[in-house]
């Protein structure tokens, strides 16, 4: 008889109360693959966008969401090595979380120290790879210059904030309320600022000593992408990574030319296949998070079936560090 589970199923495209609780059969691990028992499942924008059929790529329906998880092996496809049933691990794959067991390819599983929780471990893998490479691999950030870091208390953000630091760059904050601002306080960022104050772009300007910021990490899009390109100083790099506000923004190339400005796209996903920067990144990171230098910001956990909340919660910008899913809740 098929084991039956419980499963979050998207059978249409649209807001997050398309996610429905169903009972749905155990999947079985193919060849390459492992399946984990899911402890916790970090949910990032893009799973929204993905449910709402707004993301880079084509949802192909019916699906279950999630893509970054923790859990205990549980058991192995053919060919499957250096990898034990009991063993805790992270995990980055296409989907399918957000269910009490999941299946990955093995080269998706990312060690992660004993020392973290499930729901750390859950909150790593997106956040931090796309901080590494926003700030060194793309931006090239060195010790001592200024970052920009917008929705500075979310999952990104605080990763960002907390990986910048670590590495020495000086950083410049940007949330929508004070108790977000705090937070990025509290995890070291040197200059805070509301996003709405009416003055940010010359008070950005002036805390990175009155040039403009050198590198900024664009999350927000819409009209706040012509702002980044005003705050950012001579020969600035401006790296893409979202567009949170899900508007459309403007680009005149001539504007790039007059400051030597350069404007750089990031995708985490297609970063993966870069093996040479997908290893300096897991060396660096592995340290930081082994010494204690950078920890994980689980924010509000939800049981799998709150998980509609949960999304909408991000959405509405309710939420500070990685909102969590615990299946066995
Ligand atoms: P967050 O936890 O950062 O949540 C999103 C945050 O965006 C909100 O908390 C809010 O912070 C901010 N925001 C600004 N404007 C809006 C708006 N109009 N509506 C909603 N939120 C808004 O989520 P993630 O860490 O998952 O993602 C942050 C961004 O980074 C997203 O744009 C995401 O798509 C992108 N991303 C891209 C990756 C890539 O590979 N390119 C990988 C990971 C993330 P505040 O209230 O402070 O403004």
């Amino acid at each position: 008889m098929t084991e039956l589970m419980k499963a979050i199923r998207v059978e249409r495209l649209g807001p997050p109360d398309v996610m429905q609780l169903q009972d749905v059969p155990v999947p079985q691990p193919g060849p390459g693959e492992v399946r984990l028992r899911v402890e916790a499942v970090g949910i990032n924008f893009a799973d929204a966008l993905a449910v709402a059929g707004e993301y880079l790529t084509r949802t192909r329906l019916p699906y279950t969401p999630g893509m970054e998880f923790a859990g205990i092996v549980d058991a192995l496809g053919e060919g499957v090595q250096g990898v034990q049933p009991g063993q805790r691990v992270a995990a980055l794959g296409g989907s399918g979380a957000l269910a009490h067991y999941a299946t990955v390819n093995a080269a998706g599983l990312i060690p992660v120290p004993q020392t973290l929780s499930a729901a750390q471990a859950a909150a790593f893998p997106v956040s931090y790879f796309t901080a590494y490479h926003g700030l060194k691999t793309l931006g090239r950030g060195q010790a001592g210059e200024w970052v920009l870091v917008q929705a500075a208390a979310g999952a990104l953000g605080t990763a960002s904030v907390q990986l910048a630091k670590a590495l020495g760059l000086q950083v410049i904050a940007l949330a929508s309320t004070e108790e977000k601002l705090e937070i990025a306080r509290r995890l070291g960022a040197d200059v805070t600022l509301l996003q709405d104050d009416p003055e940010r772009v010359q008070k950005v300007r002036e805390a990175a000593g009155g040039k403009g910021v050198p590198l900024i990490l664009e999350v927000v899009g819409g009209k706040r992408f012509q702002e980044s390109l005003d705050m950012a100083a001579h020969r600035g790099r401006v790296i893409v990574i979202g567009n949170a506000s899900r508007e459309q923004a403007g680009l005149r190339p001539v504007e790039l030319m007059k400051r030597n400005l350069t404007v750089t796209g990031l995708w985490l996903t297609s970063l993966m296949s870069d093996r040479d920067a997908t290893a300096e990144a897991a060396q660096v990171l592995g340290q930081l998070v082994a010494s204690g230098q950078v920890v994980p910001q689980v924010g509000p956990t939800y049981a799998l079936a709150d998980s509609a909340r949960a999304f909408q919660d991000l959405l509405d910008r309710k939420t500070t560090g990685k909102v969590i899913i615990e299946p066995g809740r």
